[in-house]
């Protein structure tokens, strides 16, 4: 018998009252398990098993089947505060998402899970903060909630501790980002994005101009994300860039740790680096339904 932390990736219907759910395990990589009953109101993992939601699992791996059955499910984090949040919990589909089809299957994945973890986890505590920026994402999240087919959104008795919790600790002093982990909400989708470039082997270098080698030392003047190349003032000369200006300020912040102002650009450049480098991105589903929502955002 195994046990395993582990992050829902997905989950589907399987005969009128079952799931197969797909996680993210810590020791074993990518799992799929059948649910038996799952779907019934009284089910022990209900909660457990939400996608996007933490848990512990156990299980007995068994080698000659693709389909896991799972003993016992126990929710640690079920992630309240960045459910709430739209737009962040579009991001989030979309990073399990990849991690689900990308991912290599069959093998231990631990700085996976420890990448999407950390995102999740920053996503939760972002969302959950009170400053200005992420008051204003919260309502316009609110408003468009009930628009929303997202079947994590739904509301589940398993949050009732969770809320408690979070009440307390609603004092204006938590809108400070004082934790050692504290992270701008809109930089969160794009660094876990640079951060799987790295993983995956496809490194982005963003201090240096890949036609002279020179270290930057402000935004770049231009950026290939075909390549992944930066290119500096110098080197563009009197040509005109490809980038847009904020796709090369977003880069700069990330790379400086300073607030990315319009994260879509920054995330679309490197999802579109990594695109050309994988081959992939056009399967992902889950990017319609990001786009849907940034839409509904007022990004110019
Ligand atoms: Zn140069």
């Amino acid at each position: 018998m195994l046990k395993s932390r582990a992050i829902v990736l997905h989950r589907f219907p399987y005969s009128d009252s079952s799931w197969i759910v797909k996680a993210l395990t810590e020791e074993c990589g990518i799992v799929s398990f059948i649910v038996k009953g799952g779907k019934k109101k009284e089910s022990p993992f209900r909660g457990a098993l939400d996608p996007l939601a933490l848990s512990e699992v156990v299980f007995r791996q068994n080698p000659n089947t693709e389909l896991q059955f799972i003993k016992e499910a126990t929710l640690l984090d079920w992630r309240k505060d960045l459910r709430n949040d739209l737009l962040c919990t579009a991001k989030a589909q979309v990073m399990t998402e990849m991690i689900m089809r990308y991912a290599p299957q069959g093998v231990p994945l631990q700085e996976e899970f420890e990448n999407l973890e950390q995102a999740l986890r920053d996503f939760d505590r972002a969302c959950g903060s009170s400053d200005a920026t992420n008051a204003n994402s919260a309502n316009a999240s609110s408003s468009a909630r009930s628009s929303t087919s997202a079947e994590s959104l739904s509301a589940n008795s398993a949050t009732a501790s969770i809320t408690s919790k979070t009440e307390q600790n609603a004092s204006p002093s938590a809108a400070l980002p004082t934790s050692p982990h504290a992270t701008y909400k809109s930089n969160i989708f794009a660094q876990w994005l640079l951060d799987t470039c790295d993983m995956w082997g496809y490194n982005i270098d963003l201090t240096t101009c890949s036609r002279c080698g020179r270290t930057l030392d402000k935004p770049a003047a231009d950026f290939f994300p075909e390549t992944g190349g930066f290119v500096c003032e110098h080197c563009l000369g009197v040509d005109t860039p490809r980038a847009k200006a904020e796709t090369l300020n977003g880069l700069w912040a990330l790379h400086c740790g300073q607030q990315i102002e319009h994260p879509e650009f920054t995330e679309n450049a490197l999802l579109t680096y990594l695109r050309h480098h994988i081959g992939f991105l056009k399967e992902i589903h889950s990017i319609k339904f990001l786009n849907e929502t940034r839409k509904l955002f007022d990004y110019h």
